[in-house]
């Protein structure tokens, strides 16, 4: 812990191995040792792409990927949520649809462009070739719940279960092949992003995901889990994270601390047991900040700006 940390991934510019790993014959992980995942779903007739990397240009080794195993059309792309990380790449595919929670339109409305500057500042590398993005990415198919595609006899269900890493989480479960999608709800051997979460509710979302009973999941960041015990691990540690986190920050708000001595001893405190984690030390600052907001007085998570970005950095590292 020092003055010297680099604001968020800045200091982050090592290129990431890339996997894609067959999981079963109809779904694909696009993996890259903690950087954000894309996940594919080869139907009878099309394909789904789920989160679409940081910008076109990044797309294209997707698409590249993808086309190494099919040649069937790119029909539909799935917003897990909102972040511009994982949306900005849409273009690229030229879907016919893109689907996304209604909840996670409302957020692209309310704190989209926002949300894109603040992000770009954060994520250097992943934004490479960033002028290639054409601007926000907007639905064309939103949902309240969940709805259900089939790509020929496969079927998939595009489900909201609760709030947690944003309000409008999504996953895609494939119910036939008991594979799971779970965007940033899930994280393995990545930290969890919880600036724009709901604390209180995210526990209770992980377990109607873990209800589903998965054998196969691929998360937000991190290897993909092949096995119901390694389903079983990414579901733990990602829980195991966001309670330590938010008991420590309502420990220090109960006691009436100031914020930049929470910080200090909750990332004292997290250190040891998460430290190695991919963007430990870019997410904590965020981490705390949201915890801090929703254990003290603002239920829902308040609007990033590339300024108020600057600012909370300042007072926490500085
Ligand atoms: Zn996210």
């Amino acid at each position: 812990m020092s003055t010297e940390k680099k604001f968020a991934s800045q200091a982050d510019l090592a290129d990431k191995k890339v996997s894609f790993d067959k999981l079963s014959e109809h779904a694909y992980a696009y993996t890259a040792e903690g950087d954000p995942n894309t996940g594919i779903v080869v139907g009878d007739n099309a394909v789904m792409v789920i989160d679409t990397q940081a910008t076109p240009i990044m797309a294209q080794d997707v698409i590249q990927r993808i086309r190494a195993v099919t040649d069937k059309p790119i029909k539909y792309v799935v917003l897990s949520h909102y972040h511009a990380v994982r949306v900005l790449g849409a273009s690229a595919y030229r879907p016919e649809h893109i689907i996304a929670s209604r909840d996670t339109y409302d957020l692209i409305v309310e704190r989209g462009e926002a949300d894109m500057k603040s992000e770009i500042e954060r994520f250097p590398r992943l934004f490479r070739a960033v002028e290639s993005v054409p601007g926000l990415t907007w639905p064309t198919l939103t949902f309240q719940g969940e709805m259900t595609l089939w790509l020929g006899k496969l079927e998939v269900k595009i489900m909201q279960l609760g709030r947690g890493h944003t309000k409008g989480d999504t996953v895609v479960w494939l119910p036939q092949e008991k594979i799971l999608f779970s965007g940033d709800l899930v994280e393995y051997e990545a930290t969890p992003y919880a600036g724009d979460a709901y604390f209180n509710d995210w526990p209770r979302t992980l377990d109607a995901l873990a209800a589903l009973g998965p054998a196969k999941l691929v998360p937000g960041r991190g290897a993909s889990l092949q096995t119901p015990e390694q389903v079983q691990a990414g579901l733990s540690a990602t829980r195991a994270f966001l309670s330590d986190l938010f008991a420590s920050i309502k420990q220090g708000a109960q006691a009436g601390q100031e914020m930049h001595a929470i910080y200090h001893e909750t990332y004292r405190q997290l250190k040891p047991k998460y430290g190695h984690w991919v963007i430990f030390d870019h997410c904590m600052p965020f981490d705390v900040s949201r915890a801090y907001d929703e254990a003290t007085r603002y239920p829902d998570p308040r609007i990033w700006t590339a300024q108020r970005d600057q600012e909370m950095w300042k007072a926490l590292e500085g």
